[in-house]
């Protein structure tokens, strides 16, 4: 904190397509997508439209009791473009509300379901996970550095590990896969008629430092589950929208969770909402006469706001319109060829990428650096000095553009980076 308020942060006043302007009129380019949730720039018409039309007709008004016209719409949406199966959606503000729902809707499921009811009080989660910063997502988090001072008011899960994706040794990473799926296998054995779900962010840890995950492992976590009756929870909140190449991550390994939580990307990164989406079969579980308690009794009271299903309507239908997806494709080849020369730097440990999310891991001979020098700091602030703000997580600088920028635009952020991480480490040499 202290820090912080001697660094002088820019205060950003406006934004210009995917640049942002402080007060002093100095322009930034958006290098992580205004933390991971813008997908068309900013100032985009046609989402600027949607909200001010509506913003013509009712700004707020509540789902408790009611219902509003943009959250109907956007559930049609969603429920169509996911992966089968989802068939209800629950709206909520952010993405660790929406995080929360999925844990209080799975553990009421097994006390509702009609066939067997058990209380199962327990969640699995993957070593390296981040679900959000509230007591019950820090619960099932495991970054230590975010949630190691309230473990004693966080509940007790179950976790383990899973494989990482090591593109240069896929014999290694097969090895792995198979190890960290047997693994799963034991502990669902142990477990399972005390485990409500299983949490996971398919295909990439992204708050652990864009951590990719070894290809197939999904598709064994959802035949595990699936096996062990417990239930696939999929916190898409990072990974959605388009990031990782496809419109949702699930879709690669062609696994259809039984919840799946979507924020960050959903509005195009205009408005806070979150959304969700659970199976029929969840769903009827809630049904039932008023006196025999059946309700899910959760409601923000901005659930549902029109003005971010509208704008989350907009977002939507640009993906499409603008093929955003065929954009990201081009970028995600552009990205592997504009790093590619940091790959022999001495300091440069790994790149990670999948899709446009790519964290470059930056170490002093395979060690960590000093954590006072505040490496991966030095670099966003050497940026940001030419013109790009990124945030890095500890010693990983985190590239997250957004799935429509303009390959020019990455060109440059490519070209900052690298340069930005040169002189860093100059720096350091000469302090080492
Ligand atoms: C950002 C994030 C969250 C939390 O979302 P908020 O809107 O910040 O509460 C949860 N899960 C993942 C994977 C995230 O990246």
């Amino acid at each position: 904190m202290s820090e912080f308020r001697n660094e002088n942060a820019p205060i950003i006043v406006e934004a210009d397509g995917f640049h942002l302007i402080d007060a002093h009129g100095q322009q930034y380019l958006d290098g992580h997508s205004s933390l991971w949730c813008n997908i068309h720039g900013h100032r985009v018409p046609a989402i600027d439209q949607a909200i001010r039309s509506q913003l013509d007709r009712v700004a707020h008004s509540t789902l408790l009791g009611l219902s509003n016209g943009p959250s109907i719409e956007l559930a049609d949406e969603l429920v169509r473009i996911t992966p089968d199966g989802l068939q209800k959606v629950f709206y909520a503000d952010c993405g660790a509300a929406g995080v929360e729902v999925a844990l209080k809707m799975a553990y009421q499921f097994y006390q509702q379901r009609a066939n067997k009811r058990q209380i199962r009080d327990k969640f699995l989660h993957f070593d390296g996970a981040y679900h959000g910063d509230t007591i019950g997502t820090m619960s099932i988090g495991s970054i230590g550095r975010f949630k190691d001072l309230y473990n004693p008011l966080l509940f007790p899960v179950v976790w383990t590990s899973l494989p990482n994706a090591s593109p240069d040794n896929l014999d290694l990473e097969h090895q792995q896969l198979e190890y960290w799926s047997s693994e799963l296998e034991k502990l669902l054995e142990l477990h399972h008629e005390t485990l409500a779900g299983v949490v996971i962010e398919p295909l990439v840890q992204a708050a652990a430092g864009i951590k990719v995950e070894a290809s197939g492992f999904l598709k064994r976590a959802r035949e595990l589950t699936r096996r062990f009756d417990t239930l696939l929870i999929a916190d898409e909140i990072a990974v959605g929208f388009g990031r990782t190449g496809t419109l949702f991550a699930c879709e690669q390994e062609e696994v259809a969770p039984d919840i799946l939580i979507l924020s960050k990307g959903l509005t195009g990164g205009y408005l806070p909402l979150s959304a969700t989406l659970v199976t029929d079969e969840i769903y009827e579980a809630f049904l039932g006469d008023p006196w025999l308690g059946r309700t899910f009794y959760h409601g923000h009271t901005y659930t549902g706001n029109p003005l971010a299903c509208a704008a989350a309507l907009a977002s939507i239908r640009l993906i499409d319109e603008n093929q955003v997806l065929k954009n990201v494709k081009q970028l995600e080849e552009l990205l592997q060829r504009e790093l590619a020369p940091l790959k022999s730097h001495a300091n440069v440990k790994e790149i990670r990428q999948k899709g446009i999310m790519v964290g470059i891991e930056l170490a002093l001979e395979d060690n960590p650096f000093p954590a006072e020098l505040r490496i991966g700091h030095q670099v966003t602030l050497e940026c940001r000095r030419r013109g790009v703000v990124l945030r890095n997580i500890a010693d990983v600088i985190v590239l997250m553009p957004a799935p429509a920028i303009p390959e020019h635009l990455v060109m440059q952020l490519c070209e900052v980076v690298r340069e930005s991480i040169f002189e860093v480490m100059q720096a350091a040499k000469r302090k080492l």
